[in-house]
């Protein structure tokens, strides 16, 4: 009789790795499983917020962090005019590769095995009391899956979801690496320690440049309507960001990746099956940060099925219901409300006006990388003083 897991996560970026780590902590018997083989490469800015940091529940290893963040500048349209506003800790800057790793390593070590090289190909029947899923290593037998192979999720497909998110629904973004010695660095980033947000002439548009040790993570991020404009884009940022840091200029090699914008309708799974991080649509649109909803999905995920699975007579088929609940409750107002400012704020003109007339409003996205409930605390601020003294 072939084995039957108490729970299979597919996808080991944060999200998966979260709800696993969990879900054996609890006490299940759980698989955790990629299609790469680790440590694999990942798009990514890599910023870990300080929000995302405590959702972590786990100090990051000191030869992770590749910057300390106590800083945030915002540059206006013409790249010059920049407004700053530092905090005590807004975050660190992390190498994806080797975070996702050490990530699946903490998952191993709370009870968890680890299957590299295993692609998730189909769910072959769901009917009975568990689940049969086929991979690309033979089948495989769980109570309860969790689908957090991100922003095109196959297991999405599988429950007859779309394999990612309309296009309207979708940010493309795209980023490089950039080689910057040390000393340049600190000078560039105030130490090292700032993080640059751009204000771009594209809708629902931010760039960003953060500090790693010796080198710079630039990209872009926008939405994918906007898709075919943004290599273009990006090969003049790039070079006027190096122009602008008196450096030589070097060719960069660009990768991409999609966003799904959360705020929309929210994709928590089906029976048995829950959907954690980009594979449910859980990105925050006006940030563009993906890793700090992927953590707490991959936990609300993994509580929810082992609170099911472990409760006589309460069946993982409730499971959907009360995890969008939780979902609904933490998450998803901040992603609405994070949409409605994406809207209003479209090319980030306005926004950046707003800012260097009143520079203390940068205070939003300090409170956006430290504060679960940065966006309901901004929104009940705005309705309780009134609207805002037009800017300039
Ligand atoms: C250019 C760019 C920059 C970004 N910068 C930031 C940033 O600075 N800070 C931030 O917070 N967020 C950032 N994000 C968003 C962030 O990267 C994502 O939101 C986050 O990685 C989502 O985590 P996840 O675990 O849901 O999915 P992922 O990290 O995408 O992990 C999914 C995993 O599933 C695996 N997988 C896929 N299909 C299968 C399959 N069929 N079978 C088995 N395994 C499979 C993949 O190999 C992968 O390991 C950025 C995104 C992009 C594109």
């Amino acid at each position: 009789m072939q084995h039957v897991w108490d729970l299979v996560v597919v996808g080991a970026g944060p999200a998966g790795s979260q709800a696993a780590r969990t879900a054996a902590a609890r006490g299940l018997r759980v698989l955790l499983l990629d299609k790469e083989e680790f440590p694999r490469p990942k798009t990514c800015g890599g910023l870990v917020s300080a929000k995302a940091c405590a959702a972590l529940g786990l100090r990051l290893p000191t030869a992770l962090g590749e910057r300390r963040i106590e800083s945030v500048r915002l540059v206006g349209p013409d790249g010059e005019t920049a407004v700053t506003r530092t905090a005590p800790f807004l975050g660190w800057t992390v190498d994806r590769a080797a975070l996702d790793a050490f990530l699946v390593e903490e998952a191993v070590r709370a009870g968890a095995e680890f299957r590299p090289g295993t692609a998730f190909l189909s769910i072959e029947n769901a009917a009975s009391g568990h689940i049969s899923l086929r991979t690309s290593r033979g089948n495989l037998r769980a109570y309860a899956l969790v689908g957090a192979d991100g922003s095109l999720s196959s297991v999405a497909g599988a429950l007859g979801q779309s394999r990612g998110l309309p296009a309207w629904r979708t940010a493309l973004a795209l980023s490089a690496m950039l080689s910057l010695p040390a000393p340049r660095l600190e000078e560039v980033f105030n130490g090292g320690r700032t993080v640059n947000f751009y204000c771009l002439p594209l809708p629902y548009a931010f760039g960003w440049a953060f500090p790693y040790r010796e080198r710079v993570n630039l990209g872009l991020g926008a939405w994918s309507g906007a898709g075919a404009v943004l290599p273009q884009l990006m090969a003049g940022f790039a070079r006027q960001l190096q122009l602008s840091w008196g450096i030589t200029l070097q060719a960069v090699e660009v990768r991409g990746a999609y966003l799904p914008a959360g705020g929309f309708v929210f994709r928590p799974g089906r029976g048995r099956v829950l959907l954690a991080g980009d594979a449910a649509g859980l990105v925050d649109p006006f940030s563009g940060e993906g890793i700090y909803f992927a953590l707490r999905s991959g936990k609300l995920a993994a509580e929810t099925l082992a609170g099911c699975l472990g409760t006589p007579g309460a069946s993982p088929n409730y499971a959907p219901r009360l995890y969008a609940a939780a979902c609904r409750r933490e998450l998803l107002g901040e992603l609405r409300l994070a949409l409605a400012l994406a809207i209003l704020t479209g090319t980030k003109r306005r926004f950046f006006r707003s800012i260097s007339a009143h520079p203390e409003r940068l205070e939003l996205l300090v409170q956006i990388m430290t504060n679960p409930r940065a966006y309901r605390a901004a929104f009940f601020r705005a309705q309780t003083l009134g609207p805002p003294a037009r800017a300039g």
